[in-house]
């Protein structure tokens, strides 16, 4: 099959090969909190990325090989477990009544991160993107849980209630939700078995357009502390 887990990976990867040529270091102020799809990221780990490499630039990877396990997961769940496909249908449609989501439609290198820089002490933002996506809209509408046809291009209020699920449809959506959880770990290992044959390829990627950048900034942050105006030795 061509769309297969590992065929998927090398188009990433080759995604993240072109985006890495045009990468430049940061010169605003990170934000110093840990990324939780990064940090000790078995994916990283397996790309040979997890030592010396800018977070940024291990983020765009990582959000990349989470479209390939994404996706993955959703046509899995889509074929073979149609009471989770049902409930995701129904949150996705309720998602999408929000009528602000800055989150949305941002190229893989950006997701995940914080939406705002952080605030310098002396000027605070008047609003902020982050507080924009948490915003709910004000009046929700009630809908039907289930239509025998739902019309899926007609959004369904974020706020509204739902009938409760039966204990079996809650045991069946409980089984299915393993289900889904086992396969996305298979895929999972599949992607970083994949990442482990291109970790050549993504090293020399590395080598050529991150590591000459990382020892210029380390070089004209060094010649600033020997500069007469910051003695090193007052
Ligand atoms: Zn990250």
């Amino acid at each position: 099959m061509d769309r297969s887990i590992e065929s998927r990976v090398n188009h990433e990867v080759e995604n993240w090969l072109r985006w890495i040529t045009r990468w430049r270091p940061a010169t605003h102020r990170g934000r110093s909190r840990l990324c939780r799809q990064c940090f000790g990221s078995p994916i990283i780990a397996s790309a040979g990325l997890a030592v010396d490499v800018p977070h940024v630039v291990q983020h765009a990877l990582s959000m990349r090989m989470k479209i390939v396990i994404d996706a993955s997961v959703d046509e899995y769940t889509e074929l073979n477990l149609p009471m989770l496909a049902h409930e995701l249908n129904l949150s996705e449609r309720r998602e999408s009544a929000q009528a602000y989501r800055p989150a949305e439609g941002l190229d893989p290198e950006f997701r995940g991160l914080d939406l705002d820089p952080q605030p310098a002490a002396d000027a605070p933002y008047l609003f902020t993107f982050s507080e924009l996506a948490d915003q709910q809209p004000p009046e929700p509408q009630p809908a039907p849980r289930r239509s025998v046809k739902p019309d899926v291009n007609e959004p369904l209020a974020p706020a509204e209630p739902l009938p409760p699920l039966s204990p079996e449809e809650k045991a069946i959506l409980k089984a299915e939700m393993q289900l889904a959880d086992d396969f996305a770990t298979q895929v999972g290992i599949r992607v970083c078995a994949q990442l482990t044959r291109e970790r050549p390829r993504l090293l020399a990627a590395i080598a050529q357009f991150v590591e000459p950048q990382v020892q210029a900034l380390l070089a004209d942050l060094e010649s600033t502390l020997d500069s007469p105006l910051w003695p090193r030795n007052p």
